[in-house]
Order: C-alpha cells, then sequence, then structure tokens
C-alpha cells in the first residue's frame, strides 16, 4: 500500500497534525519543526507528543518527516550562523526524541563562495557535532535543486557527506523529485537510470522518503518552484511512475505541492488510486 501524505501547518500542535493527516487519507505527513524564518520553538508539549506517537502507531503510519528550518546553514560562511545551525538542530533532534523513530529532514546547505568541497566539510563537521549513538531519529540529507550554491543538488556531494560523518547509520536521503529534476536528473524519461546512479554512489538503502512534487521548469532549471501533481514539467505519468516503482514503493511519500487541504486531500486520493 502506498504510504503518502502532505505538508501540514504544526500551529495546532502535534496529535491534531496525525488527525488532519488522517482525515485527509494520509499515512505519512511533515512538518516544520519551526517557524522557517524564526528561530524560536514552542516549548514541547510532552503530552501531545505522546499522544501523537501513539496516534502513529495505532493508525500504523509510515515515518513522518520533522523538516528544520530551511534558513539554518551548517556550511555559512560566518561561524556564529553555523553554530546557530548546529544548536538549533541539535535542540530539534532532542524533541523529536518524544516522538521516537521518525525523520528529520534538512538541506544540507549553500556554500556561498566557498566552494562545495568546502561546503561538504563544514557540513559534516556540523553533523559530528549533533549526532548522537542513542537517537532513534534518523536525519535525512534532502536532494538539492542546485539553486545559488545550494550543496546536495549532486548525488555525489551527498555521498561525500556521508562519507565524513563518523555515526552514517542515523543518516539518510530524502528525494525531492522537484529538485532532482531542476538538478538535471532525467526522472521523466530514465527514472531506472537515475535510482540505478542513486544506488551505485549513495547506494538505495539510504533512501528513506520522497518529496513527491511536480517542478514549475524543465529539467535543469535549477529553480526549485514546485507545482501541483500534474500540473508541471515532471507531468502525471511520469509521477505515477514513481510511486509504483518496486524501488520506491516502501518509502513515505510526501507531497510539497501549492495546496491548501482539500487540494492535498484530492492529489492524496489520485495517486492512491494510481497505485494498486
Ligand atoms: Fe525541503
Ligand atoms: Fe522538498
Ligand atoms: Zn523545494
Amino acid at each position: 500500500m502506498l504510504h503518502i501524505g502532505c505538508h501540514l501547518s504544526s500551529s495546532a500542535g502535534f496529535a491534531a497534525m496525525g488527525r488532519q493527516a488522517q482525515a485527509l487519507g494520509a499515512d505519512t505527513f511533515q512538518f516544520f519543526t519551526r517557524n522557517p524564518r524564526g528561530s524560536r520553538a514552542k516549548p514541547l508539549d510532552t503530552a501531545d507528543a505522546a499522544a501523537l506517537a501513539e496516534l502513529l502507531a495505532r493508525q500504523g503510519f509510515a515515518p513522518i518527516i520533522a523538516h528544520a528550518p530551511y534558513t539554518l546553514n551548517l556550511c555559512g560562511t560566518e561561524e556564529k550562523n553555523r553554530l546557530f545551525a548546529r544548536e538549533t538542530m541539535a535542540d530539534d533532534l532532542a524533541r523529536m526524541e518524544h516522538i521516537p523513530g521518525q525523520y528529520y529532514n534538512f538541506h544540507p546547505g549553500s556554500h556561498v563562495e566557498q566552494g562545495t568541497e568546502a561546503g561538504v566539510a563544514l557540513i559534516a563537521e556540523g553533523l559530528n557535532a549533533i549526532l548522537r549513538p542513542e537517537q532513534t531519529t534518523t536525519v535525512l540529507l534532502e536532494t538539492m535543486a542546485g539553486k545559488g550554491s545550494e550543496v546536495g543538488s549532486r548525488f555525489e556531494e551527498l555521498r561525500e557527506i556521508l562519507d565524513r560523518v563518523e555515526l552514517p547509520d542515523k543518516l539518510g536521503v530524502c528525494l525531492d523529485t522537484c529538485h532532482v529534476s531542476d538538478a538535471g536528473y532525467d526522472i521523466i524519461g530514465d527514472l531506472d537510470g537515475v535510482l540505478a546512479e542513486f544506488d551505485r554512489i549513495i547506494g538505495l538503502h539510504r533512501l528513506r522518503a520522497i518529496h513527491l512534487n511536480d517542478s514549475l521548469n524543465p529539467r535543469g532549471a535549477r529553480k526549485d518552484r514546485h507545482a501541483r501533481i500534474g500540473e508541471g514539467c515532471i507531468g502525471l505519468e511520469a509521477l505515477a511512475r514513481i510511486v509504483n516503482h518496486p524501488a520506491l514503493t516502501r518509502l513515505p511519500f510526501c507531497l510539497e505541492t501549492p495546496n491548501e487541504l482539500p487540494g492535498y486531500a484530492a492529489e492524496i486520493a489520485l495517486l492512491r488510486s494510481l497505485t494498486d
């Protein structure tokens, strides 16, 4: 059975997101751990977190994805910004232990003018400072579109990060279909080839989640503008092949398409109707 959900607002709390996901026909979802632009997180409501953990187990949800604020940059040029990213991520990971065994997705970072090599080294250094042997959360590196100086638009860059991390078993990869297409990978015409390349460079066992988005722009555009399912340059046929691919069917798929809740419910129903 397809595991699918969408990005939800966390403003009503943890258990409320679980109930909202169920109402949308979802069995996974994603949320921002805190305001993407701000830094402050509300004090954690442990009873609410426990209620969500219980709901996820009882309803047989696939792992859910907590998304780090996208303004964090483990490889920024200024040390204070790099340390801020580390502290925020470490705090998020401590909170996530109240909902054990889920995913924490983050954008590897932007190297600004330092170069990809330096960026990769700083990202791995940051991860080595915050990953803990006892954590139950798997941290996911998101594949990026390659906008500006983003690190992680090539599978090789993600592999280099994994190679430098001391606790690689705490890490996985989240493949964003809009981002990989924007980065130049031909998921429309040669999905098998792209997945074979992922397997050769990173290893498919590291692939833990899919962000299922259409793209407003053609392959290689490096723009990162998401479109609704079937309304972009990737198209419904290619996205249906992705949710039905035998190497991917076990994974949680999460929509980050420009939608309100009824639009998400319709996309979830559509994609469920295209799988068996
Ligand atoms: Fe993201
Ligand atoms: Fe994404
Ligand atoms: Zn994106």
